[in-house]
């Protein structure tokens, strides 16, 4: 097959990847278009007062499948966020939660604003505007429609949403949970602000289970030494590449960001060179590596795993003959387009698709809005008494050992790990990391166990689309 000549949108491309899965799957057409089409788009312009003028925003929320309810999907703020972009975002969504099994359906919001160009106290009036807008038509809903962090929001602009759905709906007990991706002293869970990037971590982690899988890109071992380029320092990029480089043993020897690169084959101190952007607002300047002013470039730098952490479309008909990384992992949305894609493929390259890599977030969410509705902190009523078993043991083990004139005895390192029991982080870490390592098994399964596919890509998308089918059709249709 030829690449297309004209790089496809982003919302073309997940349209060709979607119509790519479904030719290997066996839906009516009826049925493969009513989950390919986005069910509802609603559009909102609103004034805020500001700086002494009235000023317009433009804002959108994106309902992609309601197979299962609520919806569920980040809100992103940034300069250039359109409708089609929203869309897209919501399809992935769907996609996303059916390939790890959570129980939404798929949705997305965007604010068109560039936030570096406001005051916290604007963006509150502008966030709470917006969020007014959505809640008066369920467009935030803990049964209906719930959103998370994307690009640009994050803990703040979440406890600002939940706060404004509260004042509107006084008497709701379940408010709490018509957002997720809270502070958690207003209803968030432990484990969510790094939950995307600890995903992209297990993710890895997982592919490096499988020899086959690793042989598939050409690599070896384990991620202990393997070199890494990440784009984008936010929360995602900053997470995957902390984590990965802490403790993975892996090297992180490029990072891409806004207003340029750092490269250092000896590896990047990430921790370091986040201070470095937070004082100063961009990677120039950082002592411990090389500068490049034209980041973009560094994309295609040697590398084992190469991490876009940022943008849609980064990878594209321009770069993608020229991508060395055999290893290409989609931390962002759509990263790579379907035009890139299939270059890629056809140079031998594996790539781990974002509907799977960056899913993590989407879980904990979905954990969070589980303990919104429960209104309990996970771990809350067995933690003590699992410890208190736990010592019952130990206990017991010691005892033995001493009336048996044992020399040894258990380790008190060894004691306190084994004796403590899981509190909500362990809890939030152990589900994502199952949810991590199924969906991935899942997708292995159609990858290695169908001839005619030949990318994780496409096993995602037969997984997904598999599910989201079933459940329309015991809905009858
Ligand atoms: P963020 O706003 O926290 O970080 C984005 C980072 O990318 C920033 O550091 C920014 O400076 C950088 N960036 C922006 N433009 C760039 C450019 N042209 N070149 C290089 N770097 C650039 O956003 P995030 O939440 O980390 O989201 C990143 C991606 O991950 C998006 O595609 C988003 O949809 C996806 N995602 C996020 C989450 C989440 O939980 N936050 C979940 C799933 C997917």
């Amino acid at each position: 097959m030829n690449a297309p000549l004209r790089e496809p949108t982003f919302r073309e491309s997940v349209d060709i990847m979607f119509n790519r899965a479904v030719k290997f799957m066996d839906l009516s057409p009826g049925l493969e278009e009513k989950i390919r089409v986005c069910n509802s788009t609603y559009t909102v312009r609103f004034g805020v007062r500001l700086r002494g003028e009235i000023k317009t925003f433009t804002g959108y929320r994106s309902v992609h499948s309601e197979h299962m309810e609520p919806v569920k999907g980040g809100i992103r703020f940034a300069a250039n966020v359109h409708q089609d972009e929203v869309e897209a975002l919501a399809a992935l969504m769907t996609f996303k939660c059916a390939l790890v099994e959570v129980p939404f359906g798929g949705s997305k919001g965007g604010l068109r604003i560039d936030p570096r160009e406001w005051e916290e106290h604007e963006m509150e009036l502008i966030t709470r505007r917006f969020a007014y807008e959505l809640a008066k038509r369920d467009l935030i809903n803990p049964s209906q429609n719930v959103p998370a962090p994307d690009m640009g929001t994050g803990e703040r602009e979440m406890a600002w949403i939940v706060d404004q759905y509260r004042r509107m709906n006084t008497t709701d007990i379940n408010a709490a949970a018509c957002v997720t991706g809270k502070p958690l002293n207003a209803g968030g869970i432990a484990g969510r602000v790094e939950a995307t990037g600890r995903g992209v971590q297990y993710s890895l982690r997982e592919f490096f289970r499988h020899p086959d899988d690793m042989k598939a890109a050409g690599l070896d071992g384990t991620l202990e030494g393997k070199r890494v380029i990440v784009q984008g320092l936010g929360n995602v990029g900053y997470h995957a590449a902390k984590f990965l480089s802490e403790e993975d043993g892996c090297r992180i020897v490029g990072v891409i960001e806004r207003d340029g690169a750092i490269i250092n084959d000896k590896g990047i101190p990430i921790e370091f060179l986040k201070t470095h952007i937070g004082a100063t607002g961009g990677v120039k300047g950082f002592p411990r590596g090389t500068y490049v002013e034209d980041g973009h470039k560094v994309l295609e730098e040697d590398c084992d795993i190469l991490i876009p952490a940022a943008l849609e479309s980064v990878i594209n008909l321009g770069n993608a003959e020229r991508i060395k990384a055999p290893l290409i992992v989609e931390a962002a949305n759509g990263p790579v387009t379907a035009g890139a894609d299939e270059i890629l493929r056809a140079r031998g390259k594996v790539i781990m698709p974002d509907l799977y890599v960056n899913a993590g977030g989407v879980t904990v969410s979905y954990f969070e809005w589980v303990k919104n509705l429960s209104h309990i902190r996970f771990g809350r009523m067995q933690r003590r008494q699992e410890e208190a078993q736990n010592a019952l043991i130990v206990n017991e083990i010691e005892r033995i050992l001493r009336d048996s004139g044992a020399t040894m005895g258990i380790s008190d390192a060894f004691k306190s790990e084994y004796v403590r029991g899981a509190g909500e982080l362990e809890l939030v870490r152990s589900g994502l990391d199952d949810t991590m390592r199924t969906a991935y098994q899942s997708m292995r399964e159609v990858w290695h166990g169908r001839k005619d596919v030949e990318d994780l890509r496409i096993a995602a998308y037969i997984v997904s689309i598999g599910r989201v089918a079933a459940s329309y059709r015991s809905k009858g249709l």
